[in-house]
């Protein structure tokens, strides 16, 4: 039940049904699931702890709002200092029950077919799973527990729903996933960078075209 509910919500969120500042009504999304509040409110505080909905007293729950111009670079600061470090060590450490693993995230990401919201969300998730695999992989179990810290999937995508392109993401992960699988740090750390790069870039589109809002 807390799971169905999770995953519900997190689909409103990223595909903006639930715009960003706008107040979750749980008695309305209990209606639409057909279960009772407690799960719900169960889901609620997981996905508080993911930072896309916070807490307000007398209020309840609100959808976060979009990441800030300065948030989004701040980021994408780190993220490029970091994961393409973390990239070239966990090509150096590849084993094959590594392999396997990577195998598995590759498969479940192409397997997503293109169109509605779940399936968008599942992407998002697919995405989480390759990058903390390459920060857990690093060996530096720091550099995991701050990749892990971001949720930044969650929050990239939910900005880019309108506008992602999953196919350019999915080629751009298939050259990430080959470097790593051919055991060669420097082609792996090259390729998590020019991801970056380019999800940047996708996010200084959105965020050049859109006005940041205001929670409602
Ligand atoms: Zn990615």
């Amino acid at each position: 039940m807390v799971e169905r509910a999770h995953d519900h919500l997190l689909a409103m969120l990223m595909s903006l049904e639930i715009a960003p500042g706008e107040r979750i009504a749980i008695d309305a999304v209990a209606r639409q699931l057909g279960i009772s509040q407690t799960p719900i409110r169960e889901a609620l505080s997981q996905l508080e702890a993911e930072k896309l909905v916070f807490k307000m007293p007398n209020v309840g729950y609100r959808a976060s709002p979009q990441m800030s111009r300065e948030e989004v670079r701040d980021l994408y600061t780190l993220r490029q200092l970091v994961e393409p470090y973390a990239a070239a060590r966990a090509a150096e450490a590849m084993t094959e029950e590594a392999i396997t693993i990577l195998r598995e995230i590759d498969r479940d990401m192409t397997s997503i077919e293109k169109g509605d919201a779940l399936s968008y969300s599942r992407f998002a998730e697919a995405d989480d799973a390759l990058h903390r695999f390459i920060a857990t992989r690093s060996g530096n179990r720091l550099i995991a527990e701050t990749i892990d810290r971001l949720h930044s999937h969650l929050h990239i995508f939910r900005s880019l729903y309108r506008t992602n392109a999953p196919a350019e993401v999915a080629a751009e992960h298939r050259g990430i996933i080959d470097a790593l699988v051919a055991r060669d740090p420097i082609a792996a750390e090259q390729a998590v960078l020019t991801h970056l790069e380019k999800s940047q870039q996708r996010m200084d589109a959105v965020l050049a075209s859109a006005p940041v809002m205001a929670p409602a």
